[in-house]
């Protein structure tokens, strides 16, 4: 079991007014297995912990700490923290001209491991991670992201988070602008790995939507760049019927 720690961490970033403190301590432990969601309104911070835990050098980390199975994650560049085994979508390439799906997989899946996969097994778990995530075979072939749809550059997010294999994936708005039917292809993704891999997820977003296809175990609300509160999947329930009207009397 792994364990990724997320003690009192206070981010800012500097603007053209100065100094802005946009995290003002978070706490959080996920273990390998747990699904966390964390949800809140339009502007408390959510996307400035993503950004923060892949390494987004905009956001200035004033105190507090990350740490994976004890190792320091803010002292990891970008790539260390992808090969200790965490999953960031918004780090990887919008497009990438002229590098086709299956090389950049490949060669993705192989920095990571810190060795080829077996070409034998990778084609076959390609093909089967395709078809899970109902995306054309001729993806294959095709310029990373390259004229892909907002829906199909999500498909194949997932798809790398099923191929590389992580310990823990931070998902970010993984949900907004998919359809149902897409939106229950990419949920059952995410639900595959935490089964079979026994991934741990950060599920970010501002609403319950996909929470009726992937089942938190923890949900936390976050209000002005803190947690304000923390419950089971009860909470994002009572979330869908009240909104965050409640916690932004509170802030
Ligand atoms: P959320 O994802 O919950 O909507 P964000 O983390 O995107 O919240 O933003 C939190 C606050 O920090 C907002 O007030 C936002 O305007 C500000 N912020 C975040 N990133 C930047 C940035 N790069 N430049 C200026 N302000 C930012
Ligand atoms: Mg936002
Ligand atoms: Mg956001």
């Amino acid at each position: 079991m792994s364990t990724l720690e997320i003690k009192d961490l206070h981010v800012s970033i500097d603007t053209e007014q100065g100094t802005k403190e946009i995290l003002k301590g978070v706490t959080l432990t996920i273990k390998t297995g747990e699904t966390h969601a964390i949800m809140g309104p339009n502007g408390s911070g959510k996307s400035t912990l993503a950004s923060t835990i892949a390494g987004h050098p905009r956001y200035n980390v004033t105190s507090g700490s990350i740490l994976l199975d004890g190792e320091d994650v803010l002292e990891m560049g970008v790539d260390e923290r992808a090969r200790a085994g965490l999953f960031l979508a918004m780090q990887y390439p919008v497009e990438v001209p002229g590098v086709t799906m299956t090389n950049f997989l490949r060669t993705a899946k192989t920095a990571i491991d810190g060795e080829a996969p077996s070409l034998r097994h990778w084609t076959k778990d390609v093909k089967a991670a395709m078809e899970n995530l109902k995306i054309d075979a001729d993806f294959a072939n095709r310029n990373v992201n390259e004229g892909f749809s907002g829906g199909e550059k999500k498909r194949v997010e997932i798809l790398q988070m099923e191929l590389f294999k992580p310990k823990f994936a931070v998902l970010d708005e993984t949900d907004s602008g998919l359809d149902v039917d897409a939106l229950k292809v990419v949920s059952d993704g995410v639900n595959r790995a935490a089964e079979q891999n026994e991934m741990g997820t950060l599920l970010i977003t501002h609403y319950t939507r996909i929470l009726r296809y992937i089942k938190p175990d923890f949900v936390h609300v976050f209000v002005d760049g803190r947690i304000a509160e923390q419950g089971g999947p009860e909470l994002a329930d009572q979330l869908e019927d009240e909104g965050y009207d409640r916690f932004l009397v509170k802030a």
